[in-house]
């Protein structure tokens, strides 16, 4: 039996759409056009292309946008005074720092500079002591774009056994508080988990956020299950994820390609977060 493919880009292209009606009607009742703040340090083309996509997506979706582009060898200090003037511009709703920064800017004292409210990468100690309480605030937008393909393939969440491989601030830990938020029994299996298979075998739904191409196999998906790959490596056969797809969706009632599958889901929520800044900061 093959699994359910998941498919990451039709589910984005329903969320961008959604997103660029309810701007519209925002627009309409009054509200102000929301707009995002990019700030790329240095020239990693990889980076640049995020930021471009990004842009367009904005645009798509009828919010504005600003770039900043700083030279890489840009001080601390400056990239600094430019996030906390940003979260003191009243025409700014959304600040997206592009990570990783260069070797000698420490990340967390950047993303300790963004303005909560605008915070739309939902980075802050602020955000993240939110969700880990289970209060309304911005969520990072990978995770959220993990419940949101969950939500389409029609993944029961309430008491299903949830393990999640991968315990990073940008996904794993978040995912965490949002599947407990959704009554999921919750593992966060690790680098130093013991039997990695055993537990990731009950897993109704089955997170991978690792960065190792094709860890999980046949032996770690209970048959049946739901499998999000978030992963994305790149090796000598191209792109893969921390799933080993061929093996796994013989197993698997419902799984995410890669690409194709969270990858266009961050952008999607990342347009989600910034209209949910703006109409939170109009009240
Ligand atoms: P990270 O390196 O910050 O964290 C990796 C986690 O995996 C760690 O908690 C570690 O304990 C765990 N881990 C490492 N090796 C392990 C092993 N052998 N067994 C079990 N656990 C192990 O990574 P991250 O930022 O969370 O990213 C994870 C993956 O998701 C990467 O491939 C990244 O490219 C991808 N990613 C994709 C998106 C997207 O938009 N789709 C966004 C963010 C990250």
């Amino acid at each position: 039996m093959s699994a359910k493919i998941i498919d990451g880009k039709a589910v984005s292209a329903e969320v961008r759409e959604r997103v660029a009606a309810e701007v519209s009607e925002f627009i309409e009742g009054g509200g102000h056009q929301p707009v995002l703040a990019t700030v790329l340090v240095g020239d990693d083309p990889a980076s640049h292309v995020y930021v471009a996509n990004k842009h367009k997506a904005c645009e798509a979706a009828g919010i504005g946008s600003v770039h900043h582009e700083l030279p890489a060898e840009t001080s601390q200090a400056d990239l600094v005074t430019l996030v906390e003037a940003l979260g003191d511009d009243d025409a700014i709703d959304g600040i997206l720092v592009q990570l990783p920064p260069p070797e000698h800017i420490d990340p967390d004292a950047v993303i300790a500079a963004i303005n909560p409210a605008k915070d739309v990468d939902g980075l802050t100690a602020t955000n993240a002591g939110l969700l880990a309480g289970g209060r309304p605030g911005l969520v990072p937008c990978t995770p959220a774009g993990v419940i949101e393909l969950l939500d389409h393939a029609g993944t029961e969440l309430e008491g299903a056994e949830a393990v999640i491989v991968g315990r990073s601030n940008l996904v794993g830990r978040p995912l965490i508080s949002l599947l407990l938020g959704r009554n999921a029994t919750v593992t966060a299996a690790h680098s130093r988990t013991r039997d990695l298979a055993a537990v990731c075998s009950r897993a109704d739904v089955l997170v991978a956020a690792v960065g190792v191409p094709e860890l999980l196999g046949a032996d770690h998906v209970k048959p049946g299950a739901t499998v999000i790959d978030v992963g994305i490596n790149r090796t000598d056969d191209g792109l893969k994820g921390d799933v080993d797809f061929e093996a796994a969706v013989e197993v698997a009632g419902a799984i995410t390609p890669v690409p194709g599958g969270v990858g266009p889901m961050t952008i999607a929520m990342l347009m989600a977060n910034t209209l949910a800044a703006a109409r939170a900061r109009a009240i």
